[in-house]
C-alpha cells in the first residue's frame, strides 16, 4: 500500500466518521431540545404545585411542616415586596389606593377609580414624630 492510499483512506474514513458524528451531534442536539422542553413543563408543574399549596395555606388548610415554612418564607417575601412597592410609590411621591390599587397623587383625597376616601399616613406620621420631637425638648 503506498503512502498516498494509505492517506487518502484515512481521509474517507475520518469524513465519514464526522458525518456519522454530525448525524449524532444533530440528534443529540434534538434531545437536549426535547429533554429542556419536558424539563420546562416539570417546572411549570412544580410552580402550580407551589401555588396551589400556598393558597391552600392562605385558606387556613392543613399543610406539612416543612411545606408551612416555605409558606411562611413566601408570607416574608410577599411581605417585603410590598414594602419595596410602597417605597417607589414614596420615591415617585404618589401613593396606592389601599382599596383598588390604583397609583394616585400624593395629596388625592379621593381615589378617583373607586372613590375611595384616602387617609394621609405620611403626613399623620410626620406629625406624630414632631409631637415626639416638641415632648423631648420640653423633658
Ligand atoms: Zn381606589
Amino acid at each position: 500500500m503506498s503512502v498516498l492510499d494509505n492517506i487518502t483512506r484515512k481521509v474517507t474514513d475520518t469524513a465519514k466518521a464526522a458525518a456519522k458524528r454530525s448525524g449524532s451531534v444533530v440528534e443529540v442536539t434534538k434531545l437536549n431540545m426535547s429533554i429542556n422542553t419536558e424539563e420546562e413543563k416539570v417546572r411549570k408543574l412544580y410552580t402550580e404545585m407551589g401555588r396551589q399549596l400556598y393558597e391552600d395555606y392562605n385558606e387556613g388548610k392543613m399543610v406539612g411542616d416543612k411545606l408551612l415554612e416555605k409558606c411562611e418564607k413566601i408570607d416574608e417575601i410577599i411581605g417585603n415586596i410590598d414594602m419595596m412597592r410602597e417605597k417607589i410609590l414614596e420615591l415617585k411621591n404618589v401613593k396606592a389606593c389601599p382599596n383598588c390599587g390604583m397609583v394616585l397623587a400624593i395629596d388625592m383625597e379621593y381615589c378617583y377609580k373607586c372613590g375611595r376616601k384616602q387617609e394621609d399616613i405620611d403626613q399623620e406620621s410626620e406629625d406624630s414624630q414632631e409631637l415626639t420631637n416638641s415632648q423631648e425638648d420640653q423633658a
